[in-house]
């Protein structure tokens, strides 16, 4: 790639002088370390679960061997596991053909509140672990759309929701109207009464593999893709995300779609 160096100087009413230098790496530079970075992030994230397999797999053929109660022990440690690396890839695949058609904006009718109480329906038991609940409100909307994937994007940020959010909380999901810049949209909000986010973390949010605490992050069972994988699917959309949370006081993840 291209390198240029900028010297400039700056004279501190004459005190003293400043020098910056900036290196300007071409965008195929950066495509490139992008591309490394994730590669090593994939390979990190699939070791994991894969050392822990291969440690239980070594317990089992001896230690564990004649102990029933330790073998059921590890075997379903085992399963979690491989459950892991299969959401894993599952989200990798996921993530790269929305890439793929990412110029592509799909067109087909979707009914918006229609999909939102499926989504909300085939979560009642994530909700239903937590004791939370998931309301709706809102008058229905039909846009050009992919459905699989909007239901990915709203089943992805109301899970977060619930993972994130307070234990008994209720997660409010709002359908309204919004005029835009580029003509009459759609805007569907998720809040939830969780603990919030810093905002030092919103903007990154959407990155791959970013997590505000990563602890928790794997203890709920997530990849880290679930937001990268909504930003894609709504810009593939021409729409919007917006992120607004405070700390102590929830979060709102707002989606906007454009009606034509
Ligand atoms: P994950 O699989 O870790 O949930 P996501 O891409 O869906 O990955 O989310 C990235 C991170 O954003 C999460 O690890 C979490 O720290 C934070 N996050 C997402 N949604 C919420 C929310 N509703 N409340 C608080 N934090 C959230």
């Amino acid at each position: 790639g291209q390198e240029a160096v900028y010297l400039a100087s700056v004279s501190d009413q004459g005190a003293g002088l400043v020098l910056c230098v900036f290196r300007d790496v071409s965008e195929e530079e950066l495509a490139g370390v992008m591309r490394r970075d994730f590669v090593a992030n994939v390979s990190h994230e699939l070791r994991t679960p894969l050392t822990a397999l291969m440690g239980f797999i070594e317990t089992l053929k001896n230690a564990a061997k004649d102990d029933p109660k330790a073998r059921e022990m590890f075997l379903s440690i085992m399963e979690a596991e491989a459950g892991r690396m299969n959401r894993l890839v599952g989200d990798l695949l996921q993530l790269s053909r929305v890439e793929a058609e990412e110029r592509v904006r799909p067109r087909e009718p979707v009914e918006l509140r229609g999909l939102l109480e499926a989504v909300i329906g085939a979560l009642k038991g994530v909700a239903e672990k937590t004791g939370s609940t998931v309301a709706l409100v809102g008058e229905g909307a039909v846009l050009p759309g992919d459905a699989d994937q909007l239901t990915q994007v709203f089943t992805n940020l109301i899970e977060n929701a619930l993972k994130y959010g307070a234990k008994g909380q209720v997660v409010r999901v709002t359908l309204s109207a919004e005029e835009t810049v580029r003509g009459p949209g759609v805007r569907v909000e998720v809040a939830d009464q969780g603990e919030g986010i810093d905002p030092v973390h919103i903007p990154r949010l959407t990155e791959r593999f970013y997590r505000v605490d990563s602890h928790r992050s794997r203890e709920m069972g997530g990849t880290g893709l679930g937001l990268a994988i909504v930003k894609h699917i709504v810009s593939r959309h021409r729409g919007w995300l917006r992120i607004e949370s405070e700390k102590g006081r929830g979060s709102r993840f707002q989606v906007v779609l454009l009606l034509g």
